[in-house]
């Protein structure tokens, strides 16, 4: 019953860390960073009556204008995890450069990279927004922690999750053990564990991309997506489902509960930048999160968690969800794509490769 028999987020965080080598101070941080989630939830909440809502005049180092919610949560994200001796330096979505925690607080042993508020360009229709991090260590054998400390792959992550702000507060995090997800109550403020040991379904009707940009897509993402629309009398000899939020937290969350998979491909719509999302704060943790509940998460060419960032704010590819529907993906990608010429939709003229 849950008036008496419930774990809250402190509790797992102390009996994890106690399996798990060289966690020293893990807990504490995460429980910052939950911290940090709650009040943003809160601001979230509260929307056009705290005047949060409206953009700022400024544009961030990705070019996108700020919200006032964008820049709040960034401050929420710093104020609840600098101070406590946790962190030695953050990097954030918001802030063009990492930054170290100030000189009157203790340097920490980690390092702690999130994007403060994802999907914030929806926040007007209020649909769910979120915050993603992702800790890495920070190295024990220096004074001062240097941006390229921040550029370790995936794989070195010590923890990940994300907050999601939506109909309830979840935090949903890794600690590379599985994935958990807490459910906040909010009479207690405290996030209670809802979820042990989440596996993503392995069969699955749905995908998710963005559409509008598939004349820009790669020749086995097109493959991919005309044999899912070709639906019960195409190849996959089913009917598939198509979804979208656009707030990469929330299709990430849809994809953990329900199967399916996500696709933000490398595309050819600005050649500079050959994915959409951020690799050290938004596609690493997700890549964590998602293989730790059995799924899979690749760029199409590669594993994403093995690949090394080579900026702060570098952009990356990113496809993920269940594990055989990634694998098909990325063996699209391996092999020449032979067009079935007896139906539109496979030829090199069809509705999807047009206009390359
Ligand atoms: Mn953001
Ligand atoms: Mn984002």
């Amino acid at each position: 019953m849950y008036l008496t028999d419930h774990t809250t987020l402190a509790q797992y965080l102390i009996e994890e860390c106690r399996q798990i080598p060289d966690a020293a101070d893990l807990a504490g941080l995460i429980l910052d960073v939950a911290l940090a989630c709650k009040r943003i939830a809160k601001a979230v909440a509260m929307g056009s009556l705290a005047g949060v809502l409206e953009s700022e005049q400024t544009v961030n180092v990705q070019g996108e204008t700020q919200k006032k919610l964008d820049v709040v949560s960034d401050a929420i994200f710093r104020h609840s995890t600098e101070w406590s001796g946790h962190v030695a330096a953050v990097a954030s979505e918001e802030l063009d450069h990492y930054r170290p925690v100030p000189p009157a607080y203790p340097k920490g042993r980690y390092l702690l990279a999130y994007d403060p508020l994802d999907g914030s360009s929806n926040i007007d229709v209020n649909v769910a927004v979120g915050s993603i991090f992702s800790v890495l260590r920070a190295p024990s054998d220096k004074a001062e922690v240097e941006e390229t400390d921040f550029l370790q792959p995936g794989t070195a992550q010590v923890a990940a999750g994300y907050g999601v702000y939506g109909p309830s507060t979840l935090l949903v995090l890794t600690l590379g053990r599985g994935v958990v997800i807490f459910t906040l109550d909010p009479g207690l403020g405290e996030f209670i564990l809802t979820k042990s040991d989440l596996k993503i379904p392995e069969e699955t009707q749905e995908f998710a991309i963005n559409a509008s940009n598939s004349r820009f897509w790669e020749p086995p993402v097109q493959r991919y997506v005309a044999e899912c629309l070709a639906g019960q009398s195409g190849p996959r000899e089913k009917d598939f489902n198509m979804r979208w939020i656009a707030s990469l937290v929330a299709d990430a969350h849809r994809v953990l509960i329900r199967g399916g998979v996500y696709l933000y491909p490398r595309d050819t719509k600005q050649p500079s930048k050959p994915g959409r999302l951020r690799h050290l704060y938004e596609a690493s943790p997700i890549a964590f999160l998602i293989e730790q509940a059995g799924g899979a998460a690749s760029t199409g060419a590669r594993r994403l968690m093995e690949v090394v960032p080579k900026t702060l704010h570098e952009r990356i590819p990113l496809i993920f969800g269940s594990s055989a529907e990634v694998e098909r993906i990325v063996a699209y990608h391996r092999e020449p794509s032979e067009p079935d010429r007896e139906s539109p939709l496979f030829t090199r003229r069809c509705l999807f490769l047009e206009n390359k």
